[in-house]
C-alpha cells in the first residue's frame, strides 16, 4: 500500500564526539507493527534508538515520525510527539516507590494510560505499589519501565533489550505484554539479541551491522534465514 510509515529512518548517521558509529541506517515501521533490530554487540542498535529519541544529538539524515522530520529536534520535543524510549538500564527512579514512579512519568501528553489501565495490563505492579523501584526483580522493573512510558501517551515504543538478563518465564511474560500492546494498537521497535524471542513477537526484523541496516527479514522467513542470521550475528 501507499500508506506512509509511522516511522521512516533514512540514511541516518550518528557520532559520539569524533567517533562516527552510524553509517547510513535506513528502515521503516508501519503503524501497529512490531519490528526488531537484530545485530551483534556494538552494531549500532542502541545508538539508532538514541538517535530516534534525540538523546544522541550529533546525527544527520532523516527521521520522520508520522511524516514530520524530527532530526533536529531535542529529545523532549520528540517525546512530546508520542515516541517513548525504555533504555536498557530501564531508567526507573531508584529512590521512589513504584506508585511514585507511575505518578511521575517523564512527560505527559493526551492519551496516556490511567493507573487503572496500567494495573489491568500489569497486575504484578499493583501488588508492589509501595516498594522502592530498585527493590523490584528485573522483570518487574522492566514492566514498570514500560508502564511509565505508557503513562506518557507514547504510541511508538522503543524498547532496548527488554528481555536481557531475565529468566525464561519472565521473558514469556514480556512477550505476552508486547503482543497485548500490539493488539491495543501500539507500534513497537525492539532491540534484541535473543532471536528466538524476537521471532515470537515481531512482524519483521532488521539486521544491523557496522552502523547500517544490512537486511530485512519478514518473520515468516526467519527459519530459512537462520544461517544468514548466524553469520550477521556472529553466534
Ligand atoms: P550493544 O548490544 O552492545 O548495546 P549495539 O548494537 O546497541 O550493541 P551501540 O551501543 O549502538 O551498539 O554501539 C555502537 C558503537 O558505538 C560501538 O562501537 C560502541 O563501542 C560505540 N559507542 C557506544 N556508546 C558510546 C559512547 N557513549 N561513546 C563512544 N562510543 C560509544
Amino acid at each position: 500500500t501507499a500508506a506512509q510509515p509511522m516511522l521512516a529512518v533514512n540514511d541516518l548517521h550518528g557520532w559520539y564526539g569524533e567517533s562516527h558509529v552510524l553509517h547510513g541506517v535506513s528502515f521503516d515501521v508501519a503503524e501497529g507493527e512490531v519490528v526488531t533490530l537484530l545485530g551483534r554487540n556494538g552494531a549500532g542498535k542502541t545508538t539508532t534508538m538514541k538517535s530516534i529519541i534525540g538523546i544522541l544529538q550529533k546525527r544527520q539524515g532523516s527521521i520522520r515520525f508520522q511524516g514530520e522530520e524530527t532530526i533536529g529536534y531535542p529529545s523532549r520535543a520528540i517525546a512530546r510527539l508520542g515516541i517513548g524510549y525504555v533504555p536498557e538500564e530501564r531508567g526507573i527512579y531508584s529512590t521512589l516507590s513504584v506508585e511514585e514512579n507511575l505518578l511521575l512519568p517523564p512527560l505527559v501528553r493526551p492519551g496516556g494510560l490511567s493507573l487503572d489501565q496500567i494495573y489491568e495490563l500489569f497486575p504484578n505492579i499493583r501488588e508492589r505499589l509501595t516498594s522502592q523501584g530498585t527493590k523490584l526483580s528485573g522483570g518487574e522493573q522492566q514492566m514498570l519501565a514500560i508502564a511509565r512510558i505508557l503513562r506518557t501517551g507514547a504510541k511508538l515504543l522503543l524498547l532496548d533489550e527488554p528481555t536481557e538478563g531475565l529468566a525464561p518465564v519472565i521473558v514469556e511474560q514480556i512477550g505476552r505484554t508486547i503482543a497485548r500492546l500490539k493488539r491495543d494498537g501500539f507500534t513497537i521497535v525492539l532491540v534484541e539479541q535473543n532471536f528466538r524471542f524476537a521471532q515470537t513477537v515481531a512482524d519483521r526484523h532488521y539486521v544491523v551491522d557496522q552502523g547500517r541496516v544490512v537486511d530485512m527479514i519478514p518473520n515468516a522467513d526467519m527459519d530459512r534465514n537462520i544461517a544468514k542470521l548466524h553469520a550477521h550475528l556472529g553466534v
